[in-house]
């Protein structure tokens, strides 16, 4: 008979140790970090000072001029060995994620095989940094593009996905031939210091690696600013708000450096009259409530054919009813922490305001029987006369605006009338439909799916959105380029030296 496979112990106290995360390295600092699971105080951290950055922008300089001289598919393997290590600390770092970030376990654990799913990918990548070749006007010549490693990539991410982003960003960056200093979120440095721990795993088994090819930075909003003013760093990595990204991408662009910017959603479901309704209810679920409604993706419009709202929202309001809400870290919880008393401020606040605006609020007010010293939230579901002034805000909690329709031009019109433009869905059996929501007069968003919610993007895709969501793309498909420099080489291999475009220009 098979033995039952043992539970990995998901305290905190193994979970560190795990990590390599000492007690030395946790303590005597400035920098306090508290679990949302329960209020705990994990950490005291030290923090770099702006002074510091000069000295981890040179290093990471100093770096780059080894990396990208070591061969792609050699750079490549460095990211096989930190995938293999990820798949080795998988259990440990997905129960920090959830420690830290207060997701759910299974979320926890699906964030850190999205960094092994990234690294495969990355690898693979590794040996397909292809250029392109071009037909040349004039005769014995031959054109290409050629791509080359860019420079130091500052990495700057948010508390709600605090390793995944990372991440996609660093395996691209390093096969690519650029260093990566690293900012996490103040509230989510744990994870960043447990991440570059298993970085140094792979390191060392991959043995030549240059000195400060990862640099975390721990620290506040000061040191994305110093990452973002400074020329020495061409490529800006930033996810967050979109305030954040409203005071980084002028600095960079500033300077002419290059920014990817991964900013606020305010996704949305139209729900249409031949929708299978139980599985959009799923659907639903998930993408509003999943994560406590702290994804990028969360589900935060539901635009609801007239004819089906009443049925549809009922079944809703019987789904949420029945929403385990607990300890992230137990089995069988869906729904776990806000990140902090502000966050839980906000969605006040922001019921409040739906209520002003016309709203009917079902749900929502502090969850019975959660852990003391957390901030637990039933979510909420608020039926709106029509997409009013809140609606077209990132709250960022677990509440669903409710909307009517009647035509499917007009819910198009309703979905991209906000200022964000990050994900999208439709949930339909009409092939019409569902072809006008992702053709050109469809949805304006980075992400727009078909009978799948707006949450829950797989990594082969280039994801990220347009407008306030900041136009930046990350993870798979090309999105490699953003990390490399691209050349036009034209070689001519005649004895001629003719101009383009006829031009005469005998001397
Ligand atoms: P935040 O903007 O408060 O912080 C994000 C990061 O930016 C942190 O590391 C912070 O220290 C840093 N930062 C803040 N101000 C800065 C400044 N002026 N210059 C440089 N760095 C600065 O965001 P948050 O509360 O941690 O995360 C939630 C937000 O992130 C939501 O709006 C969410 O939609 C967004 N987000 C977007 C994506 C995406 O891919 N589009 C993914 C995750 C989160």
């Amino acid at each position: 008979m098979n033995k039952p496979m043992k539970s990995p112990d998901t305290s905190l106290d193994a979970v560190l140790s795990n990590l390599g995360l000492t007690a030395d390295m946790l303590n005597g600092g400035t920098l306090a970090v508290h679990s949302p699971v329960d209020g705990r105080k994990m950490a005291d951290l030290t923090e770099h000072t702006g002074d510091d950055m000069t000295g981890i922008i040179a290093a990471s300089n100093t770096a780059f001029k080894a990396w990208r001289k070591v061969p792609a598919p050699q750079r490549g393997e460095l990211v096989r060995l930190l995938g293999e290590e990820l798949r080795n600390a998988k259990d440990d770092l997905g129960a920090l994620v959830s420690w830290e970030a207060g997701k759910i376990l299974s979320e926890g654990l699906g964030e850190v095989q999205e960094m092994i799913d990234i690294c495969d990918f990355a690898v693979g990548l590794s040996r397909q940094l292809y250029g392109l070749t071009i037909a040349s006007e004039r005769p014995g010549h031959r054109m290409m593009e050629t791509w080359h490693p860019m420079g130091p990539a500052g990495v700057i991410t948010a508390f709600n996905f605090p390793v995944a982003p990372w991440a996609w960003n660093a395996a691209l960056a390093l096969v690519c031939g650029d260093p990566v200093i690293w900012k996490p979120s103040e509230k989510t440095p744990l994870t960043a210091l447990a991440s570059s721990n298993i970085f140094d795993r792979a390191v060392a088994r991959f043995g030549e690696a240059p000195a400060g090819l990862l640099q975390v930075v721990i620290g506040r909003a000061d040191l994305g600013e110093a990452l973002a003013a400074s020329p020495d760093v061409p490529i800006i990595s930033a996810t967050g708000s979109t305030r954040m990204g409203r005071a980084v991408g002028p600095k960079v662009a500033e300077r002419f450096g290059r920014c990817i910017l991964e900013l606020g959603g305010n996704n949305a479901m139209i729900v249409a009259p031949s929708a299978d309704l139980d599985m959009a209810v799923r659907a639903i679920t998930f993408s509003a409530v999943g994560t406590a409604g702290q994804r990028c993706t969360t589900l935060r419009r539901l635009i609801v054919h007239t004819s089906i709202k009443d049925e549809l929202v009922a079944k809703l309001e019987a789904a949420y009813a029945g929403l385990p809400i607990g300890s992230p870290l137990d089995a069988g919880t869906l729904v776990g922490p806000l990140i902090d008393s502000d966050a839980g401020a906000g969605m006040q606040k922001a019921l409040d305001a739906a209520k002003d605006q016309g709203g009917t609020i079902i749900g929502g007010g502090a969850a019975d029987g959660a852990p003391e010293g957390g901030v637990y939230v039933c979510p909420a579901i608020a039926v709106m006369p029509g997409q009013t002034e809140i609606v077209r805000q990132e709250t960022f909690a677990p509440i669903l605006y409710v909307m009517g329709y009647q035509t499917l031009d007009q819910a198009i019109e309703m979905q991209n009338d906000v200022p964000q433009g990050l994900s999208s869905c439709i949930f339909t059996l009409n092939i019409r439909e569902a072809e006008t929501f992702v053709s050109d007069v469809g949805s304006d968003c980075g992400i727009a799916n078909v009978n799948i919610g707006p949450s829950g993007a797989e990594i082969g895709g280039a994801f990220g959105g347009e407008k306030e969501t900041g136009g930046g793309r990350e993870s798979g498909s090309d999105a490699w380029r953003g990390y490399m420099r691209r050349q036009t080489n034209t070689v001519n291999y005649s004895a001629e030296l003719p101009l383009a475009q006829g031009v005469k220009f005998d001397i």
